[in-house]
């Protein structure tokens, strides 16, 4: 029996650049500029570059980077902002940090990405009740693929709602061509290790095309700060990018597009050896994924067998999210759209995770097709008889 296989690799990823990690981590503990070293603004221009944004302002996590766009926007008690369930808990947690309320909207069971009728629902919902300002959107670009920006906007517009791009996941990718950026008053983004574009530690940044809110953002992560260093002129936090972490990350921003483009491959190759048994992730047409999770859903039921036979083959997997965020302690007194969230919780029971990182080799691969191919025909077969 061969050994277990990593759900995610980082240790090819940083063999394949080690001198240059190496080299970019001495530099900064030669030079001492721990906090706000050069690499920092040179990681921010680099990141705008890639993305064609405007400004980057690199922070200390992608939840803080959310946080951030929300105190930058004075959005607080009273004020709604409207998000899914089916996440990771930040993207709620900040909202109702600052003391607002977070309004839980449905999303696609094909994309798993918000479902811009469901948000329709919640908007008139909360107008119609008059109990809370319905100030901004947080769409998130789900295990990797871009939200229906154009329509999502177009409710934004409407509304006159501001938009934040939860890009913890799905940094780097594209929809037509187009970068959240395009669509969001506000992209924010996550560096956590596990992450496509992860540093050695925690960090996270935003892009944004209003050199305001630039403004606004650089001087909150340093408590406030105004011109003058002794005069604080709001309330912030402590919110920066290490500048190790930015050296890293200079290195890793190198080989993205790479890595990108073989994280696309491999969904394409697992797609092809698996769409004839399970249901495989569908992508909109246009749309370029950083697949930051490749995730089947699997016949409600059939799963913890299916679990239990990968962990067995020595195939890990992981289930994001069992639970929709409405139907946790800390969130479930929080509004939802429409009468609940069918699709969230119907793909809640579903949903299981595969191996996937860029380094993941062809025969790696073929492993983990094949345990997964014969647990669900034994499934099959349990089922039919
Ligand atoms: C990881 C993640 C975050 C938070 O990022 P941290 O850097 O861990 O704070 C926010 N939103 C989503 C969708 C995420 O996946």
């Amino acid at each position: 029996m061969s050994a277990n296989l990593p759900f995610i690799d980082l240790a090819s990823q940083r063999d394949r650049i080690r001198p240059q990690i190496d080299t970019a981590i001495a530099r900064v503990v030669d030079h001492g500029a721990f906090i706000m070293g050069p690499e920092v603004g040179r990681f921010e221009e680099e990141l705008s570059a890639f993305a064609g944004a405007k400004h980057t302002v690199s922070c200390s996590n992608g939840t803080d980077a959310l946080t951030l766009v929300l105190m930058a926007w004075e959005i607080g008690p009273g004020d709604a902002v409207f998000c899914p369930s089916f996440t990771f808990a930040a993207t709620a947690e900040v909202v109702a940090f600052l003391g607002a309320t977070p309004v839980f909207v449905d999303i696609h069971a094909d994309t798993f990405n918000m479902d811009p009728a469901s948000l329709r629902t919640a908007i008139d919902e909360v107008k119609a009740t008059g109990e809370l300002r319905p100030r901004a959107v947080i769409a998130v670009d789900l295990f990797g693929q871009m939200a229906d920006y154009a329509a999502v906007r177009a409710l934004c517009d409407e509304h006159r709602l501001s938009l934040i791009s939860d890009a913890a996941q799905g940094f780097g990718a594209t929809l037509d061509g187009q970068r959240a950026n395009v669509f969001a008053d506000a992209v924010t983004t996550s560096f956590f290790p596990a992450k496509p574009l992860g540093c050695y530690g925690d960090g996270g940044a935003i892009q944004t095309q209003d050199d305001d809110l630039a403004a606004t953002l650089r001087s909150l992560r340093v408590h406030g700060a105004g011109t003058d260093r002794y005069d604080n002129v709001r309330i912030g936090m402590t919110g920066r990018l290490d500048t190790i972490q930015a050296a890293v990350l200079i290195e890793k921003l190198a080989i993205f597009e790479d890595e990108i483009a073989a994280r696309g491959r491999i969904a394409e190759r697992y797609n092809a050896l698996l769409a004839d048994v399970a249901d495989v992730p569908v992508l909109a047409g246009g749309a370029v994924s950083t697949w930051a999770q490749y995730t089947l859903k699997l016949p409600v039921g059939a799963r913890p067998a299916f679990q239990s036979a990968l962990g067995k083959a020595g195939v890990p997997t992981a289930i994001y999210y069992p639970k929709p965020l409405h139907r946790q302690t800390a969130y479930q007194a929080f509004p939802v759209a429409g009468n609940g969230l069918p699709a969230s919780d119907g793909v809640a029971d579903q949903v299981i995770s595969l191996p996937m990182h860029p380094y993941l080799s062809e025969a790696d691969q073929d492993r983990i097709v094949a345990a997964a191919r014969e647990a669900l025909d034994a499934d099959a077969l349990a089922a039919a008889s």
